[in-house]
């Protein structure tokens, strides 16, 4: 089976498409390298013994997706392309709106053309705002939004949910992704942010290695057990697995199918710092600083819907996430920059 994977030499499309291989299916990717690196083809070839078919390009490029299409007989599309910083959504709206929104549009079109009828998009628990009540279930209530980046995939959502009651034979999957984080367990692959990183665990993964002096903990006064952020962090390889349940399970099956991706557990922002902590034998410097605006106390998945019917869940735990981010950045410390 030949899957066209959008973003595929990012973050979580390089580790989705190492567990494709691995799995018997095909990824061909298609990537602009706007937040990724050439690289990445060769740690998949390294790791699977296969290199990847490879477009460098964009997915608002309507004519490259078609020749895409017409080339390989393409089963379905995983499409994580799309632009993810927060804080650079609020300045840059219009390219987050344009790269996410559009870009999705643009991508759904060329599939209608060449008769694909079946996608999985990455989605985020941000379209979950602050929730009332947590676990967060698949009926929580969505659209809360805070920023540019939250609303773009808000309204992704509801643009395929358009697109579907139109064009009720396609398989249209909307996975809620909660925190990824860790790598390959080989070191061969991890994340790889460019400048300072805005996400916890990269961060604390660059304090670890003594690129950066020390981590700042937004806020301790959150109604929570330490008052930290708690968050449900999952395995960026249980993420990528979740991928290949979705195309086996719903992946051929018309309708409008949605999950959680989470393990279903929080943690803490000092219980990670702890944890990382222990995964590379030293302390960690840490200061407590000021909230970070729009940020929430606390935020995890029930994973019961996707473990029902994807047949799936998240089976890796802190200790390997946390292992395999620091075998990651302690054996590539500048990433896949030489
Ligand atoms: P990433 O930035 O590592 O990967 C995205 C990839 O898409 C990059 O390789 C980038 O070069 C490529 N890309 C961006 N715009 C493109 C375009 N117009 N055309 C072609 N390629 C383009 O990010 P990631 O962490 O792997 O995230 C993948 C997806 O999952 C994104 O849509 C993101 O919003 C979503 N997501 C991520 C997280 C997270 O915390 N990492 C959480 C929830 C959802
Ligand atoms: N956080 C922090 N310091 C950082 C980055 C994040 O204390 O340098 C906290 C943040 O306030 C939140 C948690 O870590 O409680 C996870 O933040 P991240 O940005 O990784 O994910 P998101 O906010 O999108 O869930």
């Amino acid at each position: 089976m030949k899957v066209l994977v959008t973003g595929g030499t990012g973050y979580i499309g390089s580790h989705t498409c190492v567990q494709m291989i691995d799995a018997g299916i095909e990824p061909i990717i298609v990537d602009n390298l706007c937040n990724s690196n050439q690289e990445v083809l060769n740690r998949i070839e390294t790791l699977t013994g296969k290199m990847p078919t490879f477009y460098q390009g964009d997915v608002r490029d309507e004519s490259l997706l078609d020749a895409i299409f017409a080339e390989h007989k393409i089963q379905s599309v995983i499409h994580f392309a799309g632009l993810k910083a927060v804080g650079e959504s609020v300045s840059k709206p219009l390219e987050y709106y344009d790269n996410n929104v559009n870009g999705t549009l643009v991508l759904a079109r060329s599939m209608k053309k060449a008769g694909v009828k079946s996608i999985v998009f990455s989605s985020s628990a941000t379209v979950y705002g602050d929730p009332e009540i947590v676990p967060i279930t698949e009926s929580s209530p969505t659209g809360a939004t805070t920023n540019p980046y939250g609303r773009s995939k808000y309204m992704v959502e509801q643009c395929l949910s358009d697109f579907y009651q139109a064009e009720s034979d396609w398989s249209i999957t909307l996975l809620r992704y909660f925190n990824p984080v860790g790598a390959h367990p080989s070191g061969l692959m991890g994340e790889d942010p460019q400048g300072i990183p805005n996400n916890l665990m990269p961060y604390v993964a660059q304090v670890a290695v003594g690129r950066r002096e020390h981590v700042s903990v937004f806020g301790d006064d959150y109604p929570t057990p330490d008052g930290t952020g708690v968050r449900d962090y999952i395995h960026v390889l249980d993420l990528a697995d979740g991928h290949i349940a979705a195309l086996n399970s719903v992946g051929e099956k018309q309708g409008l199918h949605i999950f959680n991706l989470g393990t279903g557990k929080g943690s803490s922002v000092l219980e990670m710092i702890q944890a990382f902590s222990q995964a590379c034998g030293h302390e960690l410097k840490y200061q407590i600083c000021a909230r970070r605006p729009g940020d929430i106390a606390e935020c995890w998945s029930s994973s019961e819907k996707a473990e029902k019917e994807l047949g799936w869940k998240a089976i890796r735990t802190l200790v390997d996430m946390t292992k395999d981010a620091w075998s990651w950045q302690s054996k590539n410390p500048n990433g896949y920059h030489k």
